[in-house]
Formats: structure tokens, sequence, C-alpha cells
């Protein structure tokens, strides 16, 4: 029996064991291969849509779904999260159990989530739409009582999930404040590290100017180093203050707390991978896919997405003994919406830089039509969908 243990029931953990259940389900039905999911939730949010929730007030329990609906048949969900992964001996361990759990293949996808430890005082003053959907709509109630004053939006930190997510803050408020006919007296002020607006100059071509055009102010190569909440202050490393009255502030992310001081993980905690095979570096059963990776390419479900296609085919491919074996193109596709129905998509892959992609409303229903079959994507639904749009890029032989 081969037993296959999957870390993280996100997006990368579902479509892996999905993928793997779906095609190997005349293994699993004959007892040669098992799959066992492990997550302590018991409910999965459709991360983009937080965005949705901060600035336009969608109810949180539209981008919710109980995980026992997410998860395919012939993959069995253990509620625990993990805390040890002993890759030379093969077992992990759980935090509810001292059993030691063996396996032949292991893929850590236990994603990213916001460090307010890094940035001194930001989690007295911010309110973020990185932590959850609860979180994101505190930031659409205090939307709703905003009449005046300086929105402080931007990143506070790296790394972060979704590149593009700050920016799509800034203009989704640009366009609450239009509607609601108070522009004027409403300052939106972004901040990045980055020294433009985008850290792709292709992206950063397409945006600067709109920025302008929507009197979004920005303040570049501006690296938080602290908030003091009662004086409603940020100050920079290089050593700028900012006055703000709202602070809706990215917060650098960190990965799963087991994964830290463990030779699996670089000296942040992000998992060693190689970047086309998602090894764990010198394992040849150990994988990592998503946000949880050290690869330096942006944190996003689509990655997600294909590096989980990619480890599930190899796995496949040696269970069942063929040859073929498959690699990550480092294919990425962000969507960034700029307000008013319109949106640009963030797409490149290892070899080929950031393509400029001007906003339009194609665009946005193409970012509407993602956020559809989202859910049923987790279950392998629409791979003929993924395989067209990506082509070479599902995945490389
Ligand atoms: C506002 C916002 C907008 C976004 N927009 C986009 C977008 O437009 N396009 C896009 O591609 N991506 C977008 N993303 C990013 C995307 O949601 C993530 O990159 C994606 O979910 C990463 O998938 P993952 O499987 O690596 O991690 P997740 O989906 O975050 O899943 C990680 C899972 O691991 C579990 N876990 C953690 N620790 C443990 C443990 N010790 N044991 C067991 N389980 C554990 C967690 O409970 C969680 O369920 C957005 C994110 C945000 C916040």
């Amino acid at each position: 029996m081969k037993k296959i243990a999957v870390i993280g029931s996100g997006a990368g953990g579902l479509i892996t064991s999905s993928k793997l259940a779906k095609d190997l389900s005349k293994e699993i039905k004959n007892g040669e291969v098992s799959i066992m999911l492990f997550d302590k939730k018991r409910e999965q949010e459709f991360q983009p849509g937080y965005l949705e929730v901060a600035f336009r007030g969608t109810d949180p329990a539209k981008i919710r779904r109980p995980m026992k609906k997410l998860v395919s048949e012939g993959v069995k969900i253990v509620h625990d999260n993990c805390e040890k992964v002993d890759l030379p001996n093969r077992y992990l361990k759980t935090e509810g159990s001292s059993e030691k759990i063996d396996f032949d293949y292991i893929i850590i996808s236990t994603g990213s989530s916001p460090d307010y430890d890094q940035v001194p005082g930001l989690r007295d003053a911010n309110m973020d739409f990185h932590t959850d959907a609860y979180n994101s709509s505190l930031i659409y109630q205090q939307v709703l009582k905003i009449k005046s004053g300086r929105i402080v939006v931007g990143i506070g930190g790296l790394p972060y999930k979704c590149p593009p997510s700050p920016n799509e803050s800034a203009f989704m408020l640009d366009e609450h404040f239009r509607k609601a006919g108070i522009r004027d007296k409403v300052e939106i002020t972004y901040i990045t590290p980055f020294t433009r607006i985008y850290s792709a100059d292709s992206i950063n071509e397409v945006i600067a100017p709109m920025y302008k055009d929507r009197s979004i102010e920005s303040v570049t190569a501006f690296n938080t180093d602290s908030v003091d909440a009662s004086k409603k202050e940020i100050t920079s490393l290089e050593g700028e203050t900012m006055k703000y009255d709202y602070l809706f502030l990215t917060p650098p992310h960190k990965p799963a707390e087991f994964l830290k001081n463990t030779e699996l993980s670089d000296e942040d905690g992000w998992v060693k991978v190689d970047k086309r095979n998602l090894h764990i570096t010198d394992y040849d059963n150990g994988f990592a896919i998503g946000d949880t990776t050290n690869i330096p390419i942006s944190k996003a479900g689509v990655e997600a997405h294909l590096e989980g296609i990619v480890v599930a085919n190899n796995i496949i491919a040696e269970i069942k003994g063929t040859e073929k074996r498959y690699k990550f193109t480092g294919r990425t596709q962000c969507s960034m919406e700029t307000g008013f129905h319109k949106a640009t998509f963030v797409v490149g892959t290892y070899d080929t830089p950031v393509q400029k992609i001007t906003p339009s409303t194609f665009n946005y229903m193409e970012k509407k039509v993602m956020e559809k079959i989202y859910w049923g994507s987790l279950h392998g639904h629409y791979e003929w969908l993924f395989k067209y749009h990506f082509k070479k890029d599902y995945f490389e032989n």
C-alpha cells in the first residue's frame, strides 16, 4: 500500500488530493493506495473574495464552504494539524495525537498567513483583508463610516500573498468614495517598499497613470518599520513618518509554525524546493506547493494549482510505473481589479517577463468566471478548461 499524506486542505492541497484520487481511483479501490489530507479547519474560504467583503460589503457566508463538501471521494480528511514531519524516517505527527503516521509520499501545502509580530504597533492600528472573511467584513463596516480623512493602504511588509491585492484595495476604495460622492473629502495614499507602484515594470506602466488620474497618492520605497496607533503615525525604515486616519495595510506573511527551524525550511520557515519539480531539497518522496514554498515568485492560488498538478502527475506516474515526468514553468496569473468593472492580469513564467496587459471589462469578466468555477476546480472539475487556458504552462513534459 502506497500512503500519500497531504498537509493543508487549502487551494493547493484540495486540488492535488482531488487529482490524485481521480487518477488513482482504481488503486484506491484495490487497497493499493491511500490518501490522507490533514487540516484542523472545518470550512474553507475563497480568499480572493476578501476584497469584495472588505470593500463592497459581500456577506462573508457567500465565500465560505464546509470542508466536507470540498474533499473528493477517495480522500480521507483528518481534522488535525500537522506538528512534525520526519522526511528521512517517513512519518508525521499531528497536534492532537502522539501516534506516528507513516507515509510514502508527502505534499506540504500549508499556505501563508499574516505575521503581525514583524511590525511593532501594526496589530493595534491596522485592519487587514488577508486574515479571513470576518476581519475583512470589519473593514467594510469602517469604510461605511468614513466621511473624510486620510486612508493609508498598501504593503506593510514582505512577503505577502496575491501581489496585486494591495493595489486592488486602493482602486476599490477610490470607486467606493466616488460612488458615494465624497471622493474629494477622502485622501487615499498607497505605500510600498518597492521603488514603483507595482514591482513589475510592465504592470507599473499600466497602473501608475491610473493612480494619477484617480488622485491616489503613492509613496514608494517606504518600508514600514513601526506604527504608533495612539499618534496615528507610521514610520518607515528610511526614517519617514506618515499620518493616517484609517489604516488598511497588507501585513507581512509567515509560513506554518511547525516548519520553522527545521531542515525542510530556509531561515524564515519557507520550505526549500526545486522550483521545477517541487521536490523538497534532497528528498524524492517529499514535495511542497503553493504559498509555503521558498520559490521567489508570487504567492497565489494559480501557482498552488499548477504546482499541485505537476506534483500529482509525477506521483501518479511513479505509482503507475510510467516514464513521463512533469515540471512547473513558473506560470503566474493574478488578476488585478482596477475598479469600475475593469481588470488586468499579472502573467509571466520563469522564462518570460510579466506581460503588459491593459485593463479591460473582458479581463474583469474572466476574473468573475474564475470565481464562479473556483469551488468546482478544487474537485478537479474543469481540467479541460485549465489545460486549454494554460496550454504548455499547465505543466511542462
Ligand atoms: C485578498 C486576497 C486576494 C487574492 N487573490 C488571488 C487571485 O486573484 N488569484 C490567485 O491566484 N490567488 C489569489 N490569492 C492568493 C490565494 O488565495 C493563495 O495564494 C492560495 O490560497 C494559496 O494556496 P495554498 O494551498 O498554498 O494555501 P491556503 O489556500 O492558504 O491553504 C493552506 C491550508 O493549510 C492549512 N494549514 C496551515 N497550517 C497547517 C498545519 N500545521 N497542518 C495542517 N494544515 C495546516 C490551513 O488551515 C489552510 O487550510 C488571494 C489572497 C488574498 C488574501
